[in-house]
């Protein structure tokens, strides 16, 4: 069997083109909403200088990253806390479950812990 390393080449030029595309997007509205608002946090107001703009994220209100009208109806600025809260609590409403704790999952199906029972109950 030979592995054909042009198709991996291509691959590898389509993610990194779909990468690009996907930041040059991102810093094109980032850049604009940073115009269009003041470099405060929606949600805790805290302020932000050239020095931590850093963390300072873009928000889109309906969740979709792709629409972004030029007035920024659909952004709002956040810092990178505010921002995980809202989206960790978009999460919760839609009731996945997928933060449930994984208890029970642990404990049970390991067949060393009856062999161990086994041995020992026949030592007497
Ligand atoms: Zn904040
Ligand atoms: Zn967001």
């Amino acid at each position: 069997m030979v592995i054909k390393k042009p198709d991996n080449a291509k691959l590898d030029r389509i993610v990194a083109d779909a990468r690009r595309n996907a930041e040059q997007r991102e810093l094109g509205y980032r850049e604009q909403a940073l115009k269009l608002y003041p470099w405060i946090c929606g949600r805790c107001s805290r302020e932000f200088t050239r020095a931590n703009l850093r963390e300072l994220t873009v928000h889109h209100r309906n969740h979709d990253h792709d629409f972004n009208p030029p007035d920024g109806s659909n952004w709002e600025l956040l810092c990178v806390y505010c921002h995980d809260n809202e989206h960790s609590r978009y999460l919760d409403h839609g009731g996945s479950g997928a933060a449930k704790p994984e208890a029970g999952a642990v404990a049970t199906g390991n067949p060393f812990a009856d062999l161990k029972g086994m041995l020992s109950g026949r030592k007497s």
